[in-house]
């Protein structure tokens, strides 16, 4: 069994087929480009959504596509079929952005995007601007008081508020029959399917495995911020949770050891902000980890949090 089918249970973890990652990268973007359709606003969303046929599947994004993105856009083809509609949101939410944080300097490749996208089959894009997603005097919003407190939730207040009613939004403009996201956000992946559950949402979760570089760093939007020195000590981040797990496998499952481990592997220059062992559909930490608990962690390389995860 792919050791990431244990992780929330009730939703379906798809493993991507093995294609190396430049490679599937190349073959998407040389394709001959298809057409995509752009919707800017929720009206025309709908519209699309009272015009398509067969199953609709999401892809939730906040642009500056990578091949991460591409495998989750992928994944939501072939859920989709030939018949069905692919839809990719691309909207940087500033809902999930801290007064501190990247929202100004996110970048937005609009163009870049629209290419991939097309390239890869999918249908539509849905692109609103910050103000038809949120009305000046927005005040409703949607809040998973459990699975969202530790971790990132910890660091980052508010950051998962924004996306449960960001992701609750787009389930409600856009419909679809099946939602595709990745597992390198493992909490965001936590807190949604659980937002998913409580509230009775008729879509069904496809969570799929975190696509990295050579050198086992995580692809993300936010790597393009690092420094060629910073960039260079990334991958201590990947190396630290495999150091681990083969501890784990080796019969070591103390969680304070554990983390010991990863913290000793992380390049210096990093720092911390937090590596904890926790129950994979919980997140409530473990003084002893189990088979399929996470080891999860984020790490700021300079100003850039990084942040990345591994099942034990
Ligand atoms: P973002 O644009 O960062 O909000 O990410 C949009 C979706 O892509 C989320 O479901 C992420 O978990 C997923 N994603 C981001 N990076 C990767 C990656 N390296 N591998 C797989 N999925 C990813």
């Amino acid at each position: 069994m792919h050791r990431s089918i244990r992780l929330f249970k009730e939703f379906q973890i798809e493993p991507l087929p093995r294609i190396p990652r430049r490679l599937a990268f190349r073959t998407a973007i040389s394709k001959p480009l298809l057409t995509v359709k752009i919707l800017r606003t929720i009206a025309a969303a709908r519209r699309f959504r009272s015009q398509a046929s067969g199953r609709m599947v999401l892809v939730p994004t906040m642009g500056a596509l990578h091949a991460g993105h591409a495998s989750l856009i992928r994944r939501a083809r072939s859920l989709a079929g030939k018949d069905g509609a692919v839809v990719v949101s691309i909207f940087v939410n500033p809902a999930q952005f801290g007064p501190k944080e990247d929202l100004s300097r996110y970048p937005r490749p609009f163009a870049e995007d629209k290419k991939l996208c097309a390239s890869l089959g999918a249908d539509a894009i849905f692109h609103p601007p910050a103000g038809e997603m949120y009305r000046a005097d927005f005040s409703t919003w949607v809040n998973e008081e459990s699975v969202s407190g530790g971790l990132c939730g910890a660091s980052r207040p508010g950051h998962f508020r924004g996306v449960t009613t960001v992701v609750l939004k787009l389930f409600t403009i856009v419909q679809p029959d099946a939602a595709v996201f990745g597992l390198k956000d493992f909490q965001q992946c936590a807190v949604i399917a659980r937002m998913v559950r409580d509230l009775d949402l008729p879509v069904r979760l496809v969570f799929a495995p975190t696509v990295r570089e050579d050198d086992g760093l995580a692809l993300s939007s936010r790597n393009a911020y690092l420094t060629p020195e910073e960039r260079a000590e990334a991958p201590t981040l990947r190396a630290a949770l495999l150091a681990a797990r083969a501890a784990f496998s080796k019969g070591e499952h103390s969680a304070a050891k554990l983390t010991r481990i990863v913290r000793g592997k992380i390049s210096a220059g990093a720092r911390v902000d937090y590596i904890e062992a926790v129950d994979s559909a919980t997140l409530k930490p473990a003084r002893v980890t189990k088979r399929g608990d996470t080891i999860a962690l984020a790490a700021f390389f300079g100003r850039t949090r990084l942040i990345d995860n591994i099942q034990l």
